[in-house]
């Protein structure tokens, strides 16, 4: 899969935020076709990018819409440690993340097993366990040459 990216139409979009039960807005609009066009972008990239479809829109509108798209599940909100807060549009299923080390660069990588949890605790002290968060760490191909 990679970061192959498939952007929807603006009626799709509207069509997703009616599906999720949101008001449909033309901030929530913008930064959800954003972060469908720049998977793993952080907040300060989806602003500029927003910005070239509403100049005038506030980084508060943007935050907030950010906010709301990920607690209804149409974004993911990521955020590998030392990195900001990232989003990406592929959300429900259990993908993780490759970060270079040296320039932070993220890829996706499909669920190691299909399934989440998807790495077995050793011991899951009486839990009844449902996802494990699994970062892998390197080089990227750019970097490691
Ligand atoms: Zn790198
Ligand atoms: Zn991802």
């Amino acid at each position: 899969m990679g970061d192959s990216v498939c952007v929807a139409t603006p009626m799709e979009f509207r069509e997703m935020l009616r599906g999720a039960a949101l008001r449909v807005t033309r901030p929530r609009v913008a930064v959800l076709s954003a972060v469908h066009a720049h998977p793993h972008a952080d907040t300060d990239s989806i602003i500029r990018a927003v910005r070239g479809h509403l100049p005038k829109v506030s980084h508060q509108a943007v935050y907030d819409s950010l906010r709301v798209l990920a607690a209804a599940g149409l974004v993911r909100r990521i955020q590998p440690s030392g990195s900001v807060a990232r989003y990406e549009s592929r959300t429900g299923d259990n993908h993780h993340h490759v970060v270079c080390r040296s320039c932070g660069v993220i890829a996706d990588v499909d669920c190691a097993t299909g399934e989440a949890p998807c790495l077995t605790a050793s011991d899951d002290r009486g839990f009844s366990i449902d996802e494990a968060e699994v970062v892998y760490w390197g080089l990227c191909p750019g970097c490691s040459t």
